[in-house]
């Protein structure tokens, strides 16, 4: 229940005042009035009857002759009467004087009538009486008769004076006026004087008998109990109203008191009243300073989510002026990222919770995209009207910030692809998806063909150009429900979730390939990337990610053995494959303990037929799976890291036997020894070589090392710095295939390179292929330019070599091949060593040059397939490679 607020509090207590004036009043003026204005009439009444009588006395006594003046004065008391009568109606207590005072008066009219009438007759009779009898008296003889006459007229006369002034006594009539008419004294008048006197006695006798009549009227007139009763009625009504007037008395003192204490209160909750006036108004103030000054946006709205107010932070938040917003419904801010349920939503728990708090992306002004972190409060006014208060902070920056963070974690930053991270998380999601569902899924493995190459010869910049482009063109060939990710460097990976069968993917995969074929502009350059896809399903081709990743890779593989730009399923024997590659690694990890492995040597022949230098070829006799190829193994050594030990054992081994034939057959032999990858990548090569060649007092010049391309350029600068080091000891370095990578001119005269070893495919093609002879031809000029050596690898047939030398002209250059030399042990080697200068003497005859351009079949000394010098018997067969040679014979 809320507390009545001092309002209130002052109306309450003024309905309260105002009832009980209405209350008091009536009993405050009381009767006091009223009687007042009795008296005032009981007053004039007194005075009235008062005038009255003295008027009437002097009447009687002929003092005055005036009626009129006491007519006036009894018509005034008739009138105070009635007056009066109607005062005293309404006071009861007064009813019985009254009445006792009507009653004494009811006949003062009629007497006052009687009395003038009587008066006027007594008074005039007795003028003319006296008169008369003067007159009489004065005719009357001397006699003693007529004295005594006179004596008895006087008399009479007088005695009827004395009776009309009120006097009592006098002989006449029976109030003891005695003259008896006529007096026998009269006997001697005449008879008109006897006449006069009988007139003179009958008008004596008038008057004597008229004059008790009037005396009683004038009695009741002065000496009725009139008086005494008003003056009861007066004393009654002053008690009366002494009284009321006291009893009044006491109301006012008690209202007055009421009045007081009314007061008080009334003032104390006015102050009160005043006071949280004030505490509002500050309230309000401060209120509005918060509202005003807060850096967060505040929007209030009504029920309908009309804006009532707002203040300048929310304007500047949204772009909105004030007056722009009022009255608008928030709506206007929406940016359509939210549908109808998320506001549906965020209603329907405003009305249940009366709160709302979240995210919304809203747009401003301008139609920029912000988002905004609100609190919705519904608040209910004083007046019951319910408002919506939404306090508002503009987070756009944390959210992108957020986002950022995330797709760091998740995306990768130049292409905007989900990462490794988020590809195998999604793989994992779509696994159990499909699992649960019964359903399939396709994963495509991809590797870009010639992105290295790019990324060497245009720079960094090109290659990231190069991969954003690919990255469009992936995204563009699929499906919004399927993920594309760059897994790292130029792997990509695809996931399809419900692929609906091969066809389809192939589909997508040949789309992909197709895509990937057609030119990309990359720093003006138009440049033929290609990729190789591998393709697997689940659940045919793997269960769990890790299964579908490496089958998809190893298809992949396939993809780029079968010619680059294609794409494969990971089929039956290419899960036969990799469980050969896994025994292959599990052999491998014994075969050096074991002793299964050794070093073959293929002889390099300068053109005078000297034999100038030995490649070292790692051969593996694996207990459990017989002869094993290097191209076979190295490449799983490669992968699982164990290359650093083979390729120390090769190092080692090489240079031990080195030594010793330099000690035994000649002090200028050289071996040559493969680097791959892993061991040039390793710290502390240098050093180990170093070691190496110091355990067998070798000097750096009798130590080739032999790296491809690819592998120096993999890091320029670090290539540098080891080939640098590696040829301060004295090494030789050759690079190895090479024509077969992006040949980088430029950098190459930055690497201390002394050989460059033309790769097999082009010696191949010598003669017949044009571009081939063309590419031997300027790789021969190169190397002259550069001042570095050639070795033309894989040299088969006769032709080949002539052809070599033809090219060759005056500059020197060395050659290896089935044709001269196989690859063989040391024993075997050895053996033969005498006999491999004359040999090839032989093959390199000039008589050899006439046939050099048909070159297909070259004789063989001994008849055996490739005509090879020093391969004897079965002893290439460790090669595993024999196949190379055998139909040329
Ligand atoms: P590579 O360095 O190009 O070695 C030359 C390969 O060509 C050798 O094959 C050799 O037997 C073969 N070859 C030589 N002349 C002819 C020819 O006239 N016709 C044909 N068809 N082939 C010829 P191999 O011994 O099977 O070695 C294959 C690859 O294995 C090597 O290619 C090399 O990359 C790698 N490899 C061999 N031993 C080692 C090693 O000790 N360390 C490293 N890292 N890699 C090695
Ligand atoms: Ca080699
Ligand atoms: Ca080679």
């Amino acid at each position: 229940m809320r507390r009545p607020s001092p309002r209130q509090g002052i109306l309450a207590a003024l309905a309260l005042a105002v009832l009980a004036v209405a209350w008091l009043l009536p009993e405050v003026r009381g009767d006091a009035e009223r009687y007042e204005r009795a008296r005032a009439r009981i007053t004039a009444l007194e005075v009235a009857h008062g005038r009255l009588r003295e008027l009437t006395i002097g009447l009687r006594h002929g003092i005055g002759a005036n009626y009129d003046e006491g007519n006036a004065w009894l018509a005034r008391i008739l009138a105070e009467q009635t007056a009066l009568a109607a005062e005293i109606d309404h006071l009861p207590a007064l009813h019985a004087p009254w009445q006792a005072y009507r009653e004494a008066e009811a006949s003062l009219e009629q007497h006052w009538e009687d009395f003038k009438l009587g008066n006027a007759v007594v008074r005039n009779s007795l003028r003319y009486f006296q008169s008369d009898a003067l007159a009489f008296m004065r005719a009357l003889p001397a006699t003693a008769e007529g004295n005594r006459l006179r004596q008895q007229l006087a008399t009479v006369s007088q005695q009827l004076l004395m009776r009309a002034l009120g006097e009592v006594g006098g002989a006449v009539g029976d109030g003891g006026l005695t003259w008896v008419m006529p007096p026998p004294s009269a006997a001697g008048l005449s008879t008109a004087a006897r006449d006069e006197l009988t007139r003179l006695a009958r008008h004596a006798e008038l008057i004597a008998r008229s004059s008790p009549a009037l005396e009683r009227d004038l009695a009741a007139i002065l000496h009725g109990d009139g008086r005494a009763r008003l003056a009861a009625l007066a004393a009654a009504n002053h008690r009366l109203l002494l009284a009321e007037q006291q009893r009044v008395e006491r109301y006012r003192v008690g209202l007055l008191l009421a009045i007081g204490v009314l007061s008080l209160a009334l003032a104390w909750l006015a102050v009160r009243y005043v006071d949280s006036l004030r505490q509002r108004e500050r309230d309000l103030r401060l209120a509005g300073t918060v509202f005003d000054s807060s850096h967060q946006g505040i929007v209030v709205t009504d029920r309908d989510g009309n804006i009532v107010r707002v203040n300048q932070a929310y304007c500047a938040m949204t772009g909105y002026a004030e007056s722009e917003l009022l009255g608008r419904n928030p709506r206007i801010l929406r940016s359509g990222q939210q549908d109808a349920g998320f506001y549906r939503a965020l209603w329907q728990r405003l009305l249940v919770e009366g709160r709302w708090q979240g995210e919304m992306h809203n747009r401003r002004r301008n139609g920029a995209a912000f988002v905004q972190w609100i609190n919705i409060d519904a608040v209910d006014t004083d007046a019951g009207e319910r408002l919506y208060v939404g306090i508002a902070s503009d987070v756009s920056e944390l959210v992108e910030s957020r986002e950022r963070l995330s797709s760091l974690a998740y995306f990768d930053t130049l292409t905007g692809l989900p990462n490794r991270f988020l590809f195998h998380d999604r793989l994992r999601h779509g696994l159990a998806r499909a699992r649960r569902e019964r359903g399939s899924l396709a994963l495509l493995f991809l590797d870009l063909d010639n992105f290295k190459n790019v990324n060497d010869t245009l720079g960094h910049a090109a290659g990231d150009e190069l991969l954003v482009e690919i990255a469009r063109r992936l995204r563009a060939c699929v499906r919004e429900a399927d993920t594309v990710a760059r897994l790292g460097g130029d792997e990509f990976a695809l996931l399809l979730p419900d692929p609906g069968g091969p066809e389809n993917t192939a589909a997508v995969a040949g789309e992909i390939t197709r895509a990937l074929a057609a030119p990309c502009r990359v720093h003006g350059y138009e440049i033929v990337c290609g990729a190789s896809v591998g393709i697997t399903f689940y659940p045919a081709d793997g269960v769990s990610a890790e299964q579908l990743l490496r089958n998809a890779d190893v298809a992949m593989y396939r993809a780029k053995d079968r010619g680059r730009g294609t794409f494969q399923f990971f089929t039956e024997d290419m899960a036969a494959a990799v469980a050969e590659t896994l025994r292959i690694e599990n052999g491998l990890r014994n075969a050096l303990s074991a002793g299964e492995l050794e070093l073959h040597y293929q002889p390099q022949f300068a053109q005078d037929g000297r034999v100038t230098g030995l490649e070292a070829l790692l051969r593996w006799n694996s207990a459990e799976l017989g002869p094993v190829a290097p191209a076979r193994f190295i490449p799983v050594a490669e992968k699982s890291g164990l290359i650093t030990d083979l390729g120390c054992f090769a190092l080692r081994e090489a240079c031990r036997q080195c030594a010793e034939w330099r000690a035994r057959l000649d002090p200028a032999l050289r071996v040559a020894v493969n680097l791959s990858a892993a061991q040039f990548r390793h710290d502390g090569l240098a050093e180990r070589i170093a070691e190496i060649l110091a355990a067998h007092a070798l000097p750096g010049d009798a130590l080739e090392l032999e790296i491809t391309e690819s592998v120096v350029m993999e890091d320029v600068a670090r290539g540098q710095d080891v080939l640098r080091r590696l040829k301060r000891m004295g090494c030789r370095i050759a690079i190895d295939d090479f024509g077969t990578g992006y040949s980088s001119l430029a950098y190459l005269r930055r690497f201390p390179v002394d050989v460059l070893k033309i790769d097999k495919t082009f010696v191949d093609g010598l003669g017949i292929e044009s571009d081939d002879t063309a590419v031997v031809e300027a790789v021969i000029g190169l190397a002259r330019s550069l001042r570095m050596g050639v070795v033309a690898e894989g040299v088969e047939t006769r032709a080949q070599l002539l052809r070599l030398h033809t090219l060759a002209g005056g500059q020197g250059f060395a050659a290896q091949g089935y044709l001269l030399a196989r690859p063989q042990t040391p024993a075997e080697f050895a053996a033969g060593y005498a006999a491999l200068a004359a040999s090839y003497r032989a093959l390199a005859g000039a008589d050899g040059a006439a046939d050099a351009a048909g070159g297909a079949v070259v004789p063989g000394d001994n008849g055996t397939p490739g005509g090879s010098i020093g391969g004897g018997g079965g002893m290439g067969a460790g090669s595993g490679s024999t196949g190379g040679a055998s139909g040329r014979g």
